[in-house]
């Protein structure tokens, strides 16, 4: 059960001392109630009290971790039912099926086929994470090399599908090094499922048909110790499915049901007969609420598509997307190509960096961190001073790349040219083109 900011204050140590940023333990205990602050902030709280509100200020829906290596990902760990009242957290995670009779040249086809699927966007990698194998025919040998050979020769993680015990372990005994996810825990292996994942502290779906039947299982096997659970409400048609995503969301966030307050699975690879169908359902559960879908298959014409609108749906919609502050070299450049400076708000960006490569002019970008900012809306609020850019192309290291001194900076930021010269004496200070689309003729004209 929440605590209200009143029961919180109690707990904190009453002095005031600032440091968690904000003037009083009351507004902090305020702000915890409301997921405004962590805990973490302030370092006085004894740890009986940090006991007692790590609990309480722990987010409703817990996140749990999947998988080891460049592929580890978390889901749940959401704090709202609408994005727009907030932001959402984790990315539903993206996997796709395999039978464990799959023959291993087959499998090594679709695992390099699958793991081509990567994608550059606003300075991330938008990849799928998850291959799950689903046991055919109850064979546990067949099952263990299955998970052996993706865990061993893919970055994928794996979600071990089996109702049966002994084929579980053997699946576990193959790939256990990378904390696979366990699917599912049923009214009637939940014993001996439970037990195979304390033992081996691996995550673990549980499964039921109804609201009461997953709360009855996720509270027995909390009572064993587990933490990490993900809930399949068993729904496998398009409508019920839905409904029962938005249910458990809600019984989470509105109600304080910590017996669900898990992220969910869904499969739209058991509610379709094609890849299309598939793809739509698996877009319908990426904005409510799946913590991770499992498909039939990735094609690039589905997983595309899909990384983008959870790229969409996971940004907070109240911050501008950036890209990190630095150097960006495009084309290749030496020491005699052209530095051009811009802001790092991620439209701007992509723009202008396409616009460079497309010149096939050899060049470095520099881009300062004007808090996501559009390069006009950046002057205008100060964030793209002169001042400020000079002394950024000073510390950003590009003076130890170039053997010129002269910097391009925007069109629309023309009126910072003086103060710019004024931090970088010596240096000429070009005015480039207003508009991004007229960069690769400016380039190339020099
Ligand atoms: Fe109170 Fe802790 Fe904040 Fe200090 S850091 S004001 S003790 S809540």
């Amino acid at each position: 059960m929440a605590l209200t900011g009143i029961q919180i204050f109690k707990l904190l140590p009453k002095t005031n001392c600032k440091e968690c940023g904000v003037p009083t333990c009351l507004a902090f205990a305020m702000n915890l109630a409301s997921g405004k602050a962590e805990l973490d902030s302030c370092p006085y709280v004894s740890d009986e009290a940090r006991e007692k509100l790590s609990e309480a200020s722990a987010p409703p829906i817990r996140p749990v971790v999947l998988g080891k290596g460049v592929r580890q990902a978390t889901t749940g760990g959401e704090t709202v039912q609408y994005r727009h009242e907030k932001t959402f957290y984790n990315p539903t995670l993206l996997a796709a099926q395999v039978g464990s009779d799959v023959a291993s040249a087959d499998l090594e086809t679709k695992l390099k086929a699958w793991n081509a699927l990567q994608y550059e966007r606003v300075g991330l990698n938008l990849r799928p994470e998850l291959v799950a194998v689903k046991d055919s025919n109850g064979d546990a040998q067949a099952f263990a090399a299955t998970a052996k050979q993706i865990a061993e020769t893919s970055e994928f993680n794996v979600i071990l599908m089996t109702e049966d015990a002994e084929v579980m372990k053997a699946g576990i005994d193959a790939c256990g090094f990378k904390r696979p996810l366990m699917n599912a825990a049923t009214a009637a292996n939940a014993d001996a499922f439970g037990t195979l994942a304390k033992e081996n502290d691996l995550p673990l779906v549980v499964k039921s048909d109804s609201l009461d039947g997953l709360t009855e299982l996720s509270s027995k096997l909390t009572g064993m110790g587990l933490k990490d659970l993900v809930l399949d409400p068993g729904s496998r048609e398009i409508k019920q499915s839905n409904d029962d995503m938005i249910a458990l969301r809600r019984a989470a966030l509105k109600d304080n049901n910590r017996a669900v307050g898990f992220p969910t699975i869904t499969f739209p690879c058991e509610m379709a007969s094609n890849l299309d169908m598939e793809t739509l359902i698996a877009a319908m559960h990426v904005a409510k609420y799946g913590g991770i879908v499992v498909m039939s298959d990735f094609a690039g014409e589905s997983v595309f598509p899909l990384l983008l609108e959870r790229l969409n749906i996971y940004t907070d919609p109240q911050r501008p997307m950036t890209v990190t502050e630095g150097i960006y070299e495009i084309n290749n450049p030496d020491e005699n190509s052209p530095v051009l400076v811009t802001t790092n708000f991620a439209l701007t960006y992509f723009i202008v960096s396409g616009e460079i490569e497309a010149s096939k002019v050899p060049a470095y970008l520099l881009i300062k961190d004007s808090e996501g900012l559009s390069v006009l809306t950046a002057w205008a609020a100060g964030k793209f001073a002169g001042d400020d850019v000079g002394l950024f192309v000073k510390k950003s290291g590009i003076m130890d790349k170039v053997k010129h001194q002269e910097l391009v900076i925007p069109g629309y930021a023309a009126a910072i040219a003086g103060d710019v010269e004024e931090e970088l004496p010596g240096w000429t200070i070009t005015v480039g083109p207003r508009e991004a689309a007229h960069l690769p003729g400016f380039l190339r004209n020099r």
